[in-house]
């Protein structure tokens, strides 16, 4: 499915669904697109913007499946990147100085940092990055 921003002739914008491009071009040359609003069937391909301000209340632009399926995956490739990764909660910003200073082993981890813990690490070159979902601590799993 593939969701596009459409145009009638009196500047109504909205959104339609179909299997693909190609199907809207043939629905709308056979006149099936309408304009939701007043009916009108001469449609094109409004430009697309932004989703800023202007659609006011009518939720994210993304559906929800898209939404879920996205992260989903990016669950999916978190876990698994993190596989091999020890989790050292919220000791983390020692222990990633530590290692970046030769004072500890070399190894994957990840825990814990306060937003200025992460600055400071940042600040000190140590290589550290956010990850993209929050990760349960597995202390409280049990
Ligand atoms: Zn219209």
């Amino acid at each position: 499915m593939i969701v596009f921003d459409l145009r009638c002739a009196r500047h109504h914008v909205f959104e339609a669904w179909f299997g693909s491009s190609v199907a809207y071009e043939e629905q709308n040359a056979a006149g099936l697109v309408v304009c939701p609003i007043c009916g009108n069937a001469e449609i094109e391909k409004a430009v697309m913007a932004p989703n800023v301000g202007a659609k006011g209340n009518q939720g994210p632009a993304v559906p929800a499946e898209a939404l879920k399926a996205a992260i989903s995956a990016l669950a999916a490739a978190q876990s698994k990147a993190l596989e091999n990764s020890t989790w050292v909660g919220t000791a983390f910003a020692d222990t990633a100085r530590s290692m970046h200073l030769g004072e500890a082993p070399v190894m994957p981890i990840h825990g814990q940092a306060t937003a200025d813990e992460a600055k400071a690490l940042v600040d000190e070159g140590v290589p550290v990055a956010p990850l993209p979902l929050p990760v349960v601590p597995p202390e409280t799993c049990n």
